[in-house]
């Protein structure tokens, strides 16, 4: 087979710095591209095309039996999609990534590809609800058995590990608790039972925490939030072997579930600033939280960075910095005098998502949970005054100036 356009890129990388390997910032705005460009431009070209051509009967049986690395058809990629993910990849420390259209089409992707009827899965129980819901609603139709065990009960997970288990699922941090997983002991009972292991790294991304490294198979991510950054476009990634991938990029060429060139672009683009994004989302969410936990109005305040947060030596000794992402339970609060704070804000919008530049505010109780019953509310731990705030990257100074007088003008 001759070489792939992943091969030369990751050949010309590695040439272009014989000294050390590129670091995160140097990968994200180099990585994945050819260095010398169409039109000798330094920017990738968005190739607008559904489909490619050949120049004669011969190119296409030579293009089928070679299996050469060109591009036949928009579902099976696109050149855009190739620098993404190669850059994706490079960033998250695997052999490859698949790209999809959210980090929903890479969950159920993945699941997709992975599970057969009679299987199992097990998730952590603080897992993003639409996965959980795709498993025990829409896999189980087609003979899949999902079962959930309490996040970061390790034993618990290995006693329902059964000879049909296939996967073991969690997120790290969770949301909105960010509790976080201890990815050696989770990826070693993982390996000590001969199953396959599933990290969604979202709210972390690759640079607060390395899942590869710690032996996890997979790591997904909604590239919508922290990767693509600004909250302008929609995508989701799976990272993980070459081997255990090839498999779902096939499916993924079935599903459909794609990026189109121009949201390939704005991906690359978006990823050109990832490591100062990252520093500063961690230095925001730092900040904010110190504030609010010395604040007399705030009850509770969840933050890996904290040291009253219950995995914060998890973090500290896994992770670089802990994320923009800050939940926080306000004092002696109803629904509505929680809601009154949301509205006091004036920086942060009001909507769901994080990992953006633009701070975004909710009431996890109104925007993601309003349909529940109070019951299923106390058994997600998720209380009428809880805020969630996800922290830009706007100024430190002005986003804990902005809560102090939201908290003061609503006393
Ligand atoms: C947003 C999110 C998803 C879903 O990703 P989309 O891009 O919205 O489809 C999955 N997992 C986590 C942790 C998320 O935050």
């Amino acid at each position: 087979m001759a070489k792939s356009s992943e091969d030369k890129a990751r050949e010309e990388q590695a040439a272009s710095n014989p000294v050390r390997p590129p670091q995160i910032s140097t990968l994200s705005v180099h990585g994945g591209e050819a260095r010398q460009k169409p039109g000798d431009s330094i920017t990738d070209p968005i190739f607008c095309a559904s489909t490619y051509t050949f120049e004669n009967t011969r190119a296409v049986i030579d293009f089928i039996e070679q299996e050469q690395p060109r591009e036949e058809y928009g579902r099976y990629g696109n050149p855009g999609e190739r620098v993404a993910e190669r850059k994706l990849a490079a960033l998250e420390g695997g052999e490859m990534a698949v790209l999809y259209s959210s980090g929903m089409a890479a969950i159920v992707g993945l699941l997709m590809t992975k599970l057969n009827s009679g299987d199992e899965v097990i998730f952590f129980d603080e897992c993003y609800h639409r996965s959980r819901e795709f498993c025990s609603k829409h896999m189980a139709r087609f003979g899949v058995k999902t079962v959930q065990v309490k996040a970061c009960d390790y034993d618990a997970m290995e006693a329902a590990i059964t000879p049909q288990t296939k996967l073991l699922i969690s997120e790290s941090p969770t949301n909105p608790h960010l509790s976080i997983v201890d990815l050696d002991r989770f990826a070693q009972i993982g390996c000590d039972h001969g199953v396959e292991t599933l990290i969604d790294a979202t709210l972390a991304t690759p640079y607060n925490l390395r899942p590869l490294a710690a032996g996890v198979d997979y790591v997904l991510h909604s590239v919508t939030k922290y990767l693509a950054g600004h909250n302008d476009l929609l995508a989701g990634v799976v990272v993980g072997s070459k081997e255990k991938l090839e498999p779902v990029r096939k499916l993924r060429g079935i599903m459909g579930a794609v990026n189109s060139p121009q949201n390939c672009y704005l991906l690359s683009r978006g990823l050109k600033t990832f490591e100062l994004r990252m520093q500063r989302h961690n230095e925001n969410g730092m900040r904010v939280a110190q504030f609010l936990e010395q604040h007399p109005r705030i009850e509770k305040v969840y933050y890996p960075g904290l040291e009253s947060h219950v995995y914060h030596d998890v973090a500290r000794r896994t992770m670089r910095g802990f994320g923009g992402l800050v939940t926080f339970l306000v004092k002696d609060a109803d629904w509505r005098a929680t809601a009154d704070i949301v509205d006091a804000v004036k920086i942060p919008r009001i909507g769901p998502s994080l990992g953006g530049v633009e701070s975004l505010i909710e009431q996890p109780l109104v925007m993601s949970y309003y349909q529940c019953t109070p019951e299923d509310r106390r058994v997600f731990g998720i209380p009428d005054n809880m805020i969630r705030l996800a922290c830009g990257i706007e100024n430190p100074d002005d986003l804990v100036a902005d809560l102090a007088q939201a908290l003061e003008g609503t006393k």
